[in-house]
């Protein structure tokens, strides 16, 4: 059988930095593991209007098409803040997510014990914190029609519209459901039932879906409830499922009660392809940081995480993704941090590749 295949988009600023990383754990991977990844490797965002003039290439995007699983850096940079947004670096991420179809967007809010400080919340409500938001990415308010802003007398007024259709929202609650039963098969929808059409909807289709699941004990929650519990007891969930707008605002939400932006992965997942496996992207939450950009100072851990992600949702391979996981936490224990983790005046940041360097003697420490 041949190897799985990764398209690699390092992309801007910090984003090849952290990717080196991951290429170091990919081969670590295949030398001590046996687990080899055909590797290819593309340009996205800034570094693709440079080359191409625009910021996915047909070719990149068919590529793309083709692979197992893309790994992606970040997009973006004070360089190409004046074009036109139709060439944007982020139309090209905005590309990739549209074509390949990445209806379930996995935002894990996971705590490390190391962090925990780090979190603006009492130590106690987040320590041991491990939770999953799934937000349905490809339709919506975002993309509902009509939008736009209009003349309306002697005022203008802006319009978006929320739109769902139950197939839209069956799909996206499947992968909910399929994760929760990997995990403590719990599952916890949130809308806006009381108020929204959509919402009433969703939580039709989500409890119809339910009946093929029955081991996930499912619950129903209004959004902004959802909110209020997520920063009171946010231990109280495993899964959460929620649509795209209110989606976007409790990952961002949940994944800061676990500290920094550089350890937060993502992945975005489509339909099953022919092999079996989901149509996959993943990336870290964090953009190019042109502030830190070529100093050595980018924390790796969050492009490493989500490539833990692609072992564990792409390659079935989650005990390797375990491994990782548990390397990045014993590096942090340790005491090894990038300066994005510093906590008390004086103490010494590593560096991107010295991370990196740290995380692989724990993979070895491992075996
Ligand atoms: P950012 O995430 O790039 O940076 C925010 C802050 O967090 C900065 O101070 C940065 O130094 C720090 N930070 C981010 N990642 C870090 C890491 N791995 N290690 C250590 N520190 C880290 O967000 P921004 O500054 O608002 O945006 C910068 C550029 O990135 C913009 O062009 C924006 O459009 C783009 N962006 C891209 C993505 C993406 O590619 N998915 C996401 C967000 C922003």
């Amino acid at each position: 059988m041949s190897n799985p295949s990764l398209l690699i988009l390092a992309g801007d600023g910090i984003g090849p930095e952290v990717m080196a990383q991951v290429q170091r754990i990919i081969t670590w991977y295949g030398d001590k593991r046996g687990l080899n990844f055909d590797v290819s490797e593309d340009l996205v965002g800034g570094a693709a209007y440079d080359a191409h003039g625009v910021p996915l290439h047909d070719d990149t995007m068919a590529k793309a098409q083709e692979v197992d699983a893309v790994l992606l850096g970040a997009v973006g940079g004070p360089a190409y803040d004046d074009l036109d947004f139709s060439v944007k670096p982020e139309r090209g991420l905005l590309r990739l997510r549209k074509e390949m179809d990445l209806y379930a967007n996995l935002r894990p809010a996971q705590c490390f014990d190391a962090l925990a400080d780090f979190s603006s919340l009492k130590t106690e409500l987040v320590s041991g914190l491990d939770i999953m938001i799934v937000r349905e990415l490809t339709a919506g308010v975002y993309f509902g029609e009509p939008r736009g802003i209009f003349e309306e007398g002697n005022e203008r007024v802006g319009i978006n519209t929320q739109r769902y259709t139950e197939s839209e929202i069956e799909r996206g609650a499947r992968s909910a459901f399929e994760l929760a039963m990997r995990r403590n098969k719990k599952l916890c929808s949130m809308e806006k039932a009381n108020v929204m059409e959509s919402g009433i909807l969703w939580r039709d289709v989500v409890t119809e879906v339910s009946k093929d699941y029955p081991e996930v004990e499912l619950s129903h929650m209004y959004a902004d409830n959802g909110a209020m519990q997520l920063v009171r007891a946010p231990k109280q969930f495993d899964v959460i499922y929620t649509d795209n707008l209110f989606g976007d605002i409790l990952s961002d939400c949940a994944a800061m009660l676990t500290g920094s932006l550089g350890m937060l992965p993502s992945a975005s997942l489509g339909a099953p392809m022919e092999n079996g496996r989901p149509k996959a992207m993943y990336e870290p939450v964090h953009g190019s940081a042109p502030d830190i950009t070529g100093q050595g100072k980018a924390n790796p851990s969050a492009c490493i995480l989500s490539f833990a992600m692609a072992l564990r949702y792409s390659f079935d391979q989650g005990e390797e993704a375990d491994r990782l996981e548990a390397a990045v936490e014993k590096v942090l224990a340790d005491g090894t941090r990038t300066a994005d983790l510093m906590q008390a005046e004086g103490d010494t940041p590593v560096s991107t590749e010295e991370m990196g360097s740290a995380i692989i003697a724990a993979l070895d420490a491992s075996l």
